[in-house]
């Protein structure tokens, strides 16, 4: 288990700056993490390049993000999709007690901002009314990885991280 910290956010949008041309993976125009550091600690993830030591022991919460998010948003074009991909899946399991994702996603239904995330954790089910809320509005969408359907070889590569089922990918 990672130890968890707070986090105090830099005096800077959470969101960052809108991307000239659209995120080819994901189609999205900004980019944001939830939760800094990833407790799945997949090794083959580019979070380790980022943060070697302490990717996956540490993990940072940043309480105030769904209000900066609230100001972020009111200049951010209606149409522009956020993806929710960088390097921590915001299912950690520290979100049964913060409920942060869910925070930030109840600030996306508010402003109907489109948007995308990349996830393992299944704490996702919890979410799906909101996510739903949000897509009536606009846009709202959830992406797995499949790496195998070898288990000893997923239990290498992804062991850490909650087994997706197969219902989940097909
Ligand atoms: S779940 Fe995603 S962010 Fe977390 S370690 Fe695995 S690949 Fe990286």
């Amino acid at each position: 288990m990672a130890y968890y910290t707070r986090e105090t956010l830099p005096d800077q949008p959470v969101l960052g700056a809108r991307r000239p041309t659209i995120n080819e993976y994901f189609l999205s125009s900004y980019t944001m993490s939830i939760y800094s550091g990833c407790e799945f600690a997949c090794p083959y993830c580019d979070g380790w390049a980022y943060n070697p030591r302490s990717f996956s022991d540490v993990v940072r919460i940043p309480l105030e993000l769904p209000k900066r998010l609230k100001a972020d948003l009111m200049s951010v074009d209606r149409g522009d999709l956020v993806s929710i991909t960088a390097l921590s899946d915001p299912y950690q399991p520290v979100e049964q007690n913060y409920r942060l994702t869910r925070h930030v996603l109840q600030v996306f239904a508010e402003f109907g901002q489109p948007c995308l995330l990349l996830v393992k954790g299944l704490g996702v089910l919890d979410d799906i009314p909101l996510l739903q809320k949000i897509h009536e509005r606009s846009l709202a969408v959830v992406m797995t990885t499949l790496l195998t359907v070898d288990r000893h070889m997923a239990e290498r590569l992804e062991g850490k991280a909650p087994h997706r089922p197969c219902a989940w990918i097909c």
